[in-house]
């Protein structure tokens, strides 16, 4: 019999709700409140637990890390940062045309998209006599809460209340080939956009769009960067999404999954805006420290090993035959969204059924995201087992049909 979940009051801003549940410790995709009740995982921290919870490894090498050194400053560096700088560039071959030249590390996908903007903004008015500054974004793109990320995010909803934020941005619709071919004009510097909209419905970029991102992009030199901080390192079932979308950046954005909890972002660029960069025009005071590099790492070695390619292709195939069979049962749920194993179904029925369902689905154990208005989000942890995951998807449909029956 499960005791009620530990929800708690916080001395936290009013941001976050006033009660939130209290968790205590975790193991695999599995979690438990400090009242002993356990939760399957299917939202991994938002994105951000590819390697689930408790892993033993992990916490020895970031403990190994921090007893020789936790912090150099960017006047110095450390063998941690200047392989995983290396590893990282590797991921991005085949994908930015021509590879990239170079990482910034950061603490946040904020701050890894602020650095995409601040290197294309660089690039562009250095090539062009400072007549390129305008960033494009996409309608329902979420890119991050600081004042630069967040003018490349148009929902009014994070927006309205800290205007003016930062001049020069533009958004187009998602998807829409037309108003990309024909509505980029001289003056833009950069477009930036998710392979999946990760925060905005898991609207997938489809492969023409892609392709005419990049035909646009070399036809007016402009830099296309894709921000794969909820896509990246194989939440889609490859190295990044967008390979499963057909894309090919300039520059990639990484963070949530890259130091398996710990803050750590990076932001790849090519060759040609590297050269442009001299010292002191950006830095960081954490960003690729040695605990969160030797944790990224880490996280690196193990998203490369075979074992757990073998498991994230059968999980994603579990995932989307549980998915399509939850909306095939259910009048509540329409379309299926997302790729990979970041997934969403949208609940018809409204966004009050869609609260209901999260409470509900967090009373019988598992627990779900929210995207967009109205969209159930489910991101698993990526090591996520078999089992795991038929029992979160059974919890899931039973909280689905209570919430149907208007229980
Ligand atoms: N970009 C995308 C696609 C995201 O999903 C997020 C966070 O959800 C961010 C940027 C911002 O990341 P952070 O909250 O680490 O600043």
């Amino acid at each position: 019999m499960r005791k009620p979940a530990l929800t708690i009051d916080n001395p936290f801003t009013n941001s976050y709700e006033r009660q939130l549940l209290q968790l205590s410790r975790g193991r695999g995709a599995k979690l438990w409140d400090a009242n002993g009740n356990r939760y399957i995982d299917l939202g991994a921290g938002i994105s951000v637990n590819a390697l689930g919870y408790g892993g033993r490894r992990f916490s020895r090498i970031i403990a190994r890390q921090a007893r020789r050194l936790v912090h150099v400053s960017n006047l110095y560096t450390t063998a941690p940062a200047v392989e995983l700088g290396s590893r990282l560039m590797g991921f991005a071959m085949g994908v930015i045309p021509g590879g990239a030249a170079a990482v910034h590390f950061g603490n946040s996908g904020a701050e890894a998209n602020e650095a995409a903007i601040k290197f294309a903004r660089l690039y562009s008015k250095a090539r062009y006599n400072h007549t390129r500054t305008t960033i494009v974004a996409f309608q329902n793109a979420f890119h991050g809460r600081t004042l630069g990320a967040l003018s490349a995010t148009p929902n009014q909803k994070y927006r309205h209340k800290f205007e003016p934020l930062v001049p020069g941005f533009t958004f187009l619709p998602f998807n829409d080939v037309k108003a990309i071919e024909t509505q980029i004009g001289d003056d833009v510097a950069a477009i930036i956009v998710e392979p999946i909209q990760g925060e905005g419905g898991l609207e997938v970029l489809s492969h023409e769009t892609a392709e005419v991102l990049r035909r646009v992009c070399d036809t007016k030199d402009i830099l296309l960067i894709a921000d794969e901080i909820q896509t990246g390192l194989y939440r889609t079932g490859q190295r990044l999404g967008s390979q499963s979308v057909g894309l090919h950046p300039d520059i990639v954005t990484l963070s949530k999954p890259l130091a398996g909890g710990l803050p750590l972002s990076a932001t790849l660029i090519p060759g040609h805006v590297n050269e442009l960069i001299e010292p002191g025009d950006h830095g960081t005071t954490f960003g690729g420290g040695p605990v969160t590099s030797a944790a990224g790492l880490f996280v690196i070695e193990r998203l490369s090993g075979d074992r757990f390619h073998t498991n994230l292709q059968h999980r994603i195939q579990q995932l989307d035959e549980g998915l399509r069979g939850l909306a095939e049962s259910s009048a509540l749920l329409g379309r299926l969204r997302g790729e990979g194993m970041l997934r969403g179904i949208e609940v018809t029925a409204g966004a009050e059924k869609i609260s209901a369902i999260l409470q509900t689905a967090r009373q019988l154990g598992v627990l779900v995201l929210r995207s967009g208005k109205n969209i159930l989000r489910i991101a698993p942890p990526l090591v996520i087992r078999k089992r795991e995951l038929a029992r979160g998807l059974e919890l899931l449909g039973a909280a689905i049909s209570e919430v149907e029956k208007g229980r």
